[in-house]
């Protein structure tokens, strides 16, 4: 297949490539090397995508209409799948008018492109906060719209956005809702990659509500999730890919002691945006497309230590 991956010099979208590429896809990555995060750090992930083409990276903002279409009619790709966004709940909070530009309205510009170029399928990287702050094993369809954050509602438009598009121009539209992922080259301003770096330099941790729980899922396994629905899924829907097996923010800093028993934690009350709970129900995943994330987190952890202490520098 042909596909264009865009935020393909991100976390998930340089693991993503790598495993598109070893199953001979046509794979074309777009970024705009945001500085949301070390652009150093994006350029060697992306340098790290070895069998990349000279002509498989573009340096393009999708924020700019024209340029998205016409790259897009250049490829004709067979799907799209949507990576790039503005992430972070936190920085939602300071600069939300950021995230309807990155979020929306670059999003819409891709669906634009999509339906123009003709591909037959539209991936969507949607998430967990689309549920705003819900307990218990969260099924696709708890979703409302009450939300807590400008991220989520972003997400939640932008979800709306990939409907509409469907309908205007027919392509499959596979909406996935990622919960909390980590792994090697996890994201730099997630509770993982902050706690790592400051275990690394021997500095205190904080601690945002110790109460908070996650549904921490390995990348690994996210990629599995987009994989599998890229060719086993025939249908649009809404879907969540997590780990189903969530844990509170205290067991991931007690399972950290393992690797850093000095370990020194400050608690401080959580922060606003912060849902209390993030937990996915994956029967929908696992019953239309048999997905089964199988890294365990102590094993997803041991991996995500041994990358940062080898690459400290990029943290
Ligand atoms: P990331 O920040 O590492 O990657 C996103 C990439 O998109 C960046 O490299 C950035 O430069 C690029 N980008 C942003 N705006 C762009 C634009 N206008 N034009 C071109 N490129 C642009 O983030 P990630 O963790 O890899 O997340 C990928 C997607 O998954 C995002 O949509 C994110 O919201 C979603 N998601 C991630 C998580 C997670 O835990 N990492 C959880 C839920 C959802």
């Amino acid at each position: 297949m042909k596909i264009i991956i865009t935020g393909g010099a991100g976390f998930i979208g340089s693991h993503l490539a790598r495993k598109l590429m070893s199953e001979n896809h046509e794979v074309y990555l777009i970024d705009c090397l945001h500085p949301y995060y070390s652009i150093e750090r994006k350029k060697k992930q992306l340098s790290a995508i070895n069998s990349l083409s000279k002509d498989g990276f573009t340096l393009l903002d999708l924020l700019n209409r024209e340029e998205t279409m016409t790259f897009f009619q250049s490829i004709s790709p067979d799907a799209v799948i949507h990576l790039a966004a503005l992430p972070g709940v936190a920085y939602s909070i300071k600069r939300p008018l950021e995230y309807v530009d990155y979020d929306i309205k670059a999003t819409i510009n891709v669906l634009e492109a999509c339906g123009q170029s003709g591909a037959e399928q539209f991936i969507f990287a949607s998430s967990s906060s689309v549920y705003g702050n819900q307990k218990g094993p969260l099924k696709e369809e708890l979703a409302t719209g009450n939300v807590i954050s400008p991220y989520a509602a972003s997400k939640y438009s932008a979800e709306s956005f990939c409907h509409v598009y469907r309908n205007l121009y027919g392509f499959e539209t596979k909406i996935l809702r990622f919960f909390t992922v980590y792994g090697p080259w996890v994201r730099p301003d997630m509770a993982i990659g902050i706690f790592l770096k400051k275990l690394l330099k021997n500095q205190e941790v904080t601690l945002f509500g110790e109460d908070r729980i996650r549904d921490f899922t390995y990348i690994e396994d996210i990629v599995d999730g987009i994989y599998l629905s890229l060719t086993k899924l025939h249908s649009s829907e809404v879907i969540n890919i997590g780990s189903g097996k969530p844990i509170s923010m205290l067991s991931l800093l007690n399972e950290l002691k393992r690797y850093f028993p000095e370990m020194k934690i400050r608690r401080e009350k959580s922060r606003a945006g912060d849902v209390v709970q993030t937990w996915a129900d994956i029967r929908k995943a696992a019953d239309l497309f048999g997905y089964r994330p199988n890294t365990s987190f102590e094993k997803g952890l041991a991996e995500t230590v041994k990358w940062a202490r080898e690459n400290e520098d990029y943290l």
